[in-house]
Formats: C-alpha cells, sequence, structure tokens
C-alpha cells in the first residue's frame, strides 16, 4: 500500500493533466456555463479570492505579494484563531482523536470530545442542551424543516443571513417576511400568524452586512404577547457580545426569553469550521432524530473540536477577551467618525464605512491595500443598489496603532477619490 503511493509520488502513475469529457451534452453544459462567467464578469459581481501566505490574524503575508498587511476584514472577532492554546487544543486533540471519524455521528461518528463540546456550549449560552454540525449554515438548513410543519408559521427578517432564507425554504411552514428590524410591520405579520399552531420568529443577532443588532427586547415583548417563539442566528455576536460574550441576547437582557440559538464556531470561537443548534433538550433531542444535514454529513473532525473548545474555555476563565473588543471598535468608529466617514450600525465590530457608490468602493478598497490595509468593498447584490461600502471588521488583537493606519489610510485614499472634501 504505501510502496504504491511512494511510486505515485516519484513520478510513476501520477494523476495525469485534467481530462475534458466529451459529447454534445457536455459541450452544451461548458458553452453555458461560460456564458453565465462572463454575465457574472460583465455584471461587476466577480468574486475573486485573495490568497494567504500566512496564518489567520492582524497582520498577513499575501501570496506573491510582501508581508505586512493589516487585516480588517475577517471575523476573527477575538483573535482566537492563532491563538497559541488554540492551536495547541487542536494538535493534541489530532494525536489523541486522530484526523477524522470517517462516519457520521449515530454510526461511529461521536467521540467523548464531540459531547464534552456539546455540554459546554449549552454551559456557554445557559441552555439546556446543543447539537454539533459541521457549519451553522448546516445548522440553519437543518433547523427550521425539522421543528415546524405545515400547520406551523415562520416569520423572518428580511435581512436574514442567506442560510436562514435557505433553510425555510426546505420547511413547510406557512412563511412571512418582515421589513427589516420593523417591529410594526412584525407585529402586523404576528396577527396574521395567529391562525397557525406555532410561530416562530427567526432573526440575525446582529447583521453582517450593516453591523446593525436586532432590537431583540421588542421581538421578545412581541413574541409573548402573540405567543411565538424566538430564533437568533449569532454567528456575528458569540463571543464577543455581552458583558460575557454570551451574545446578543446576554447584551439585551433577554437570554431566558430567546428559545433557539444557532451560531457558528467559524468566526470568534476559534475561526476553524463548525456550527451548532442550543437550547431546549426536546429540540435537541429531536434534532439529532431529524436533521438532514446532521444525519447525512461527517462528524466534526477532533482539531476542529479542539480549536473550539479551547476558545470557549478561554472565554469562561475571563471576560476580558471579549470586553478588549468593544474599546477598539469605539477607536475606529469615533475616528473614522470625526474624520468625516459615515458608518453604519452601532457599537459592533462590524464597521461598514458608507459610499454609495460602487466603483468608489472597489477603487478605494484596492487603494487601501496599496497602503498595506486590507479591507472589502461590497455592492450590490450583495446590498442594495446606491448603498455600497467598505466592510471594516475590527478584532480585539489589533493594536491601537494599527486601527489608527487604517484610519489614516481611510482619510488619505478617501480625499484622492474625493469620499472626503
Ligand atoms: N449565519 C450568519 C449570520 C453568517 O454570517 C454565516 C457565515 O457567514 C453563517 C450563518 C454560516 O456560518 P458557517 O460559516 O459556520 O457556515
Amino acid at each position: 500500500m504505501w510502496l504504491a503511493v511512494r511510486a505515485v509520488r516519484g513520478g510513476g502513475v501520477g494523476f495525469g493533466s485534467p481530462r475534458a469529457a466529451s459529447g454534445a451534452a457536455a459541450a452544451q453544459l461548458r458553452q453555458r456555463l461560460e456564458s453565465e462567467l462572463e454575465d457574472i464578469r460583465g455584471a461587476g459581481t466577480w468574486k475573486s479570492e485573495r490568497v494567504i501566505a500566512s496564518r489567520q490574524g492582524p497582520h498577513l503575508r499575501l501570496a506573491g505579494g510582501g508581508g505586512g498587511i493589516i487585516n480588517f476584514c475577517a471575523n476573527n472577532y477575538l483573535g482566537l484563531s492563532s491563538h497559541p492554546e488554540v492551536i495547541r487544543a487542536a494538535v493534541e486533540a489530532l494525536e489523541k482523536f486522530g484526523a477524522g471519524l470517517s462516519s457520521v455521528r449515530f454510526i461511529c461518528g461521536t467521540q467523548s470530545i464531540h459531547k464534552d463540546l456539546e455540554e459546554k456550549i449549552a454551559r456557554f449560552h445557559q441552555r439546556e442542551d446543543a447539537i454539533l454540525y459541521a457549519s451553522c449554515f448546516d445548522a440553519n438548513a437543518g433547523i427550521f424543516e425539522a421543528l415546524l410543519t405545515p400547520e406551523d408559521a415562520v416569520l423572518s427578517d428580511e435581512l436574514n443571513h442567506a442560510s436562514i432564507i435557505d433553510g425555510i425554504r426546505l420547511c413547510k411552514a406557512n412563511k412571512y417576511r418582515y421589513k427589516h428590524m420593523d417591529m410594526q410591520d412584525l407585529e402586523a405579520k404576528l396577527q396574521e400568524a395567529q391562525k397557525h399552531r406555532l410561530r416562530l420568529v427567526a432573526t440575525d443577532g446582529a447583521f453582517s452586512m450593516d453591523g446593525d443588532i436586532a432590537p431583540l427586547r421588542e421581538i421578545c415583548q412581541l413574541a409573548q404577547k402573540y405567543d411565538a417563539l424566538v430564533f437568533i442566528d449569532e454567528c456575528h455576536a458569540t463571543g464577543f457580545l455581552g458583558p460575557n460574550g454570551r451574545g446578543t441576547d446576554e447584551l439585551l437582557g433577554v437570554m431566558d426569553k430567546v428559545t433557539i440559538v444557532n451560531s457558528t464556531l467559524g468566526k470568534a470561537l476559534g475561526g476553524a469550521a463548525g456550527g451548532y443548534t442550543t437550547g431546549p433538550k426536546p429540540l435537541i433531542d429531536l434534532l439529532r432524530q431529524r436533521s438532514r444535514p446532521y444525519l447525512f454529513s461527517n462528524s466534526l473532525p477532533p482539531a476542529v473540536v479542539g480549536c473550539a473548545s479551547k476558545a470557549l474555555d478561554l472565554l469562561m476563565e475571563s471576560n476580558a477577551i471579549a470586553q478588549s473588543m468593544a474599546a477598539k471598535t469605539q477607536r475606529f468608529r469615533s475616528k473614522m467618525t470625526a474624520a468625516g466617514f459615515t458608518i453604519s450600525g452601532k457599537d459592533h465590530p462590524i464597521c461598514p464605512v458608507m459610499l454609495g457608490d460602487a466603483r468608489l468602493a472597489s477603487v478605494m478598497a484596492e487603494d487601501m491595500l496599496n497602503r498595506g490595509i486590507y479591507v472589502i468593498g461590497f455592492s450590490y447584490p450583495v446590498v442594495p443598489k446606491g448603498k455600497a461600502r467598505i466592510r471594516v471588521q475590527i478584532s480585539a488583537v489589533h493594536s491601537d496603532e494599527d486601527i489608527d493606519r487604517c484610519v489614516e489610510a481611510f482619510t488619505e485614499v478617501g480625499r484622492k477619490h474625493g469620499a472626503l472634501p
């Protein structure tokens, strides 16, 4: 076996060059795909991927380029993805538990570390139980179909993340979409939905394009008035919002009123991958029986479990990391506002610098990189037309100097391109 592998590596059999499928259908498909790709380029919405040649962190080296790039576009809110203890925990888990499980959870894919992590997540969020998924996208894809039937209703904020929208599409419940954070509209929709057996209000805790935070107190009050449950997606909140980093529900004092929390292990909690649902035990038990992305997908790899588990230990030991985030965010927001920029959202490390024009956002982002600051411009269709922006994300491991350099670069580039007087 090993000899065979070596023979291939040594230039023996090898994999050869790619083979194009032949036949009329394959040719027709290729033509159609190429034309679709051309349309995407023509519409100016092509997403290219920059290749990073270093670890994820506040300072990066890009492949083929120089080092010393200050990174302001990762969801590495707490800087834990390159934290030495997180990396050590991953290596230890890898050595002790192997590369992976080659199995779904219910066949032979559950190790003690998976159970420990689920217990830790539930404790962190002060919920009864938790279930792991390969991603939060999967957690969102799996929950609505397993929980809601045609007798039920789901009420969803119009700007919810794509994975919530897709999860809701997969379920057979009656669907209501309310205007973004509009409590009057939510109330009207709740009144309409009284005829159904069960009502579930679904919202992002923090919205990733605008850095705005769902009005959870008001949502929970309406849910109580109209006998509904509340679900939140905490991908952009877990680990750093609230006095102890528990999330939006802690920040707004409604931990006991939100029934279901979905979140990711791929952002603040170590940044590797993975997602979860936490909430009432019978719901988690049901998801283990019925949720398709859980039942039909491989278990989380031990190294990934190790990272997340250590990240949670660090957060439960002390709230210092979560709190350092807030001061950095405040520094960036206030200096940028003083420089004359408009920053959307409030008190969130997602700081969208609003520019309006798509071309302006794109050329400014490019020019920022020339000055060693890595930021990304977003335009239609990712955000509404005329609302193009550069999204800056602050991490607890940015130094004050990093933040000041970013503001200086924005000021220079903004003046050069006419975004500032
Ligand atoms: N929900 C929200 C609000 C997100 O921003 C994301 C990731 O971008 C996801 C869900 C999906 O998370 P994951 O990367 O764990 O699949």
